[in-house]
């Protein structure tokens, strides 16, 4: 009965329990696998071992699948950050996980995938000395109730031991969802200016750790760098969970 998750198990109780049973399950055990199902870890330790990691050959700025050492989006716009890293593709378990977190309500994932991040960076160290999450518009934090991308930066500050600055940037403005746009060309005009260094962030001459969950088309982290960048930063690099476009006609 191994392929048989708990809460199946559980499943005849909870239904004799009612609403009440379920909830008491889903404290005591708050995940199912986002890859196999299976009770306990967002992501448990056999899934872990199968993630996805990044393909060549890719851009050594964006990290996107491209044939040539920098891809044609980073050659044409000019990044202003000064790369992007990240363990993953955008796909398969690791995809299904960041979805939990980020649109299913499931904030105790955050500390796991965290953990995964801090890992990564340790045995693939970028220059900071400050880092810092893509910050979320106030009115949909609120729906939320969290930044996904805060939960993530604050668990790899913790674990790396860099100085941690959860609102250093700050959204000027609400932006629409990316999933519905189009094209790059649309997502771009979307984020354009949208960010801005908040008073209290002292940036001058620092080297800027951006944290968000995963990189699509790279605007979002373009206009946070951009925003760091007018404000002195000697550097940003980009640290993310996954990137979008890793493979041959993108995600
Ligand atoms: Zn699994
Ligand atoms: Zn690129």
């Amino acid at each position: 009965m191994a392929d048989v998750s708990l809460k199946e198990r559980l499943a005849p109780l909870q239904h004799l329990a009612g609403r009440a049973g379920r909830t008491l399950l889903d404290v005591l055990y708050p995940f199912e696998c986002a890859g196999c199902g299976g009770s306990g870890k967002i992501i448990c330790d056999g899934c872990a071992e199968d993630l996805a990691e990044l393909v060549a050959p890719y851009c050594r700025v964006c990290s996107a699948y491209s044939v040539s050492e920098i891809c044609q989006a980073c050659a044409q716009s000019g990044r202003r950050f000064e790369g992007v890293r990240a363990p993953f593709r955008y796909e398969g378990t690791i995809r299904q996980a960041i979805l939990a977190l980020k649109y299913g309500g499931i904030k105790a994932a955050a500390p796991q995938l965290g953990d995964m991040l801090a890992c990564y960076l340790q045995a693939n160290p970028l220059p900071g000395d400050i880092l810092a999450p893509v910050p979320m518009h106030a009115s949909r934090r609120r729906e939320r109730g969290y930044n996904q991308a805060e939960l993530l930066a604050r668990r790899v500050a913790e674990r790396c031991g860099i100085p941690f600055q959860p609102d250093l940037l700050v959204r000027t403005r609400r932006v629409d969802a990316q999933a519905g746009m189009s094209s790059a060309v649309n997502r771009a005009a979307n984020v354009a200016d949208s960010v801005a260094v908040s008073q209290r962030g002292d940036v001058s001459g620092q080297r800027v750790v951006l944290v968000d969950d995963v990189a699509t088309t790279g605007s979002t982290l373009d206009n946070c760098a951009a925003a760091l960048k007018e404000a002195g930063a000697a550097s940003v690099w980009c640290l993310t969970l996954a990137v979008a476009g890793n493979r041959r006609g993108g995600e």
